[in-house]
């Protein structure tokens, strides 16, 4: 266990190139503590990642592994596991071949390393598989032997780069269950790379979102789900409603903003954000803090329905609530009446303490 500094990393490519992959980084990753970094395709989780593993160097910035400088240190004296998306396994050798490699290159005695093999293939649930053939395994045990031969070296830090992608989605959801259940027992440090906001939430112990090569908000999945830090990260994490609507008035706290069609609400603000009256304020409100209500009650948005969605746990509705920008709203409501139906008029209402600035 030990833990992982990134100190305000970058990584350019080119020196033409106009747009750093990894821009200006900092993170701190606690010992035994599950990490992930999550984004859309081509922000830079893949590039962060290898740095971390040794296979990059920064242009500028600094990397730590237990207050130790790593920034330039071989990937091989670095002592991390790395699962890739692809499992890069070798198809030719048996399982028991792919997870001893490492011990291999390490000169592990013969003894030794058929214990520990033995043992990697007990912690991914795949004892007696050694002396089959990869091509003879399923996608999910495949990508357990990609794990079991990780962690068998006895890393000091695991790096997981959308380690699932390739599995169906029943099996994705059990394989993710599994991976978090391993890294608990083992208590081994952990990033792990996805571009699945629903994965990076079930999983986590924190999240950095990432844009563009920056780090947008790090947080716990409770923080970045209702305490977002900016639109992007209430758009990427979840469903999300980002209204944009003028401020009645503000405190350090809280701020008050105007509904279309009249009446007010208040939403949770860091801060405040320095908003005054007459501004405008990006509110963020999730689907599941919206209820229905009637298009005449008060402090209500008022609309009308272009969409909906019965997924037997709630009925997700679209409304177009006419603002200037085409605004529409997506609610998901426990409880809609049966007669409700796409063309009728309805009131949104929002739910005041779950909103966010
Ligand atoms: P992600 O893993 O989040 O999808 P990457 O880290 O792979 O993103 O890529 C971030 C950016 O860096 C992208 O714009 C990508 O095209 C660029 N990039 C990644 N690897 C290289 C490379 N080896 N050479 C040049 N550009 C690269
Ligand atoms: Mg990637």
């Amino acid at each position: 266990m030990i833990d992982v500094e990134l100190e305000s990393v970058s990584k350019r490519f080119a020196r033409s190139a106009e747009a750093a992959a990894v821009d200006d980084v900092t993170l701190t990753i606690g010992a035994g503590e599950f990490f992930t970094l999550l984004g859309p395709s081509g922000c830079g989780k893949t590039t962060t990642l290898r740095m971390v593993a040794g296979f990059y160097f920064p242009t500028v910035g600094h990397i730590r592994f237990g207050g130790q400088d790593v920034t330039r240190l071989a990937p091989n004296k670095r002592d991390t596991g790395m699962v890739f998306q692809n499992y890069a396994l070798f198809p030719h050798m048996t399982v028991a071949q792919n997870v001893a490699y490492g011990l291999k290159v390490r000169k592990v005695s013969r003894a030794d390393t058929s214990r520990r093999v033995a043992e990697a293939l007990a912690q991914v649930h795949l004892d007696g598989y050694g002396a089959r053939r990869i091509d003879e395994l399923s996608g999910g045990q495949q990508q357990r032997v990609a794990l079991a031969r990780a962690l068998v070296i006895r890393p000091r830090m695991l790096l997981l780069d959308e380690p699932l992608s390739n599995l169906d989605a029943k099996l994705r959801e059990e394989t993710r269950t599994e991976i978090r259940r391993i890294q608990r027992e083992a208590g081994t440090t952990s990033i792990y790379v996805t571009h699945d906001q629903a994965e990076a939430m079930a999983m986590s112990d924190r999240i950095a979102v990432m844009q563009a090569g920056r780090v947008q908000q790090i947080g716990t999945p409770r923080e970045v789900y209702h305490q977002p830090a900016n639109a992007f990260v209430a758009r990427f994490i979840g469903r999300s409603n980002v209204l944009s609507l003028p401020v009645t008035t503000a405190d350090a706290t809280r701020v008050e903003v105007a509904l279309p069609g009249g009446g007010h609400v208040a939403a949770g603000a860091p801060d405040g954000h320095g908003l005054r009256a007459g501004d405008t304020a990006l509110v963020s409100a999730r689907p599941e803090h919206i209820a229905l209500a009637g298009p005449d009650d008060p402090d209500v948005i008022r609309g009308r329905v272009t969409a909906l969605e019965f997924t037997g746990m709630a009925t997700h509705l679209t409304v177009d609530i006419g603002t200037e920008d085409g605004g529409e709203v997506t609610v998901a409501a426990v409880d809609v009446p049966d007669r409700v139906d796409v063309g009728d008029r309805v009131g949104l209402r929002l739910s005041a303490d779950r909103l966010w600035v």
